[in-house]
């Protein structure tokens, strides 16, 4: 058996669970980016939520502090990208709540205001799945230098609210997709 293990990492998304997650938003998440972004997704050994991401007055977690403890890990490293799914609500000091943050080669999702029930409307889980990977896909989007779109119906539009998010979907507009490194293409 030949050693492939960091040629491979090098064109792998990671997927960390941080904290407990639902086996299965993992199993489906990983499924539904491997055939946006058309390359392996990995689900990795998750993390605990870091204790001083926590912000006793907002009952949020502080998702940059997240950010960084998931690109604190050696381990997660080798790989291309590395999102973190968490199901805590998620801030950042200017907002009231984020649905997520990226970085240059991180993300983070979180799953708390994706459910219908956080509303206290009647739970669907194919809307579920589909809001996260609209989030998931925005914030990989953002780890390869795409910036927010303007185009209501491109992932990269802005989610303000979950109307936004439900009304843009989880595709690439085409000036977006163009933007992005040819994923199908094999690396030489
Ligand atoms: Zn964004
Ligand atoms: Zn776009």
């Amino acid at each position: 058996m030949l050693n492939l293990t960091l040629s491979i990492g090098l064109s792998v998304i990671l997927l960390v669970p941080i904290g407990e997650i639902d086996k299965k938003v993992t199993q489906v998440l990983k499924d539904d980016l491997n055939k946006v972004f058309k390359k392996p997704v990995v689900i990795g050994k998750g993390m605990p939520e870091p204790d001083s991401a926590y912000d006793h007055k907002r009952k949020q977690y502080l998702s940059t502090t997240i950010l960084n403890a998931i690109q604190g890990q050696k381990e997660y490293s080798h790989y291309e990208r590395i999102l973190g799914v968490v199901d805590h609500d998620l801030f950042v000091p200017e907002l009231n709540f984020v649905f997520g943050q990226a970085s240059s080669k991180a993300a983070v999702i979180s799953l708390t205001r994706l459910r219908q029930t956080f509303y206290h409307l009647p739970e669907d889980q194919t809307l579920f799945h589909q809001r996260i990977l609209t989030e998931a896909v925005h914030e990989l989007g953002h780890t390869h230098g795409l910036g927010h779109c303007r185009n209501t119906r491109c992932v990269m539009f802005f989610s303000n609210s979950l109307m936004d998010t439900d009304r843009k979907g989880s595709e690439f507009c085409p000036s977006c997709k163009s933007k992005l490194p040819k994923f199908s293409s094999p690396r030489p």
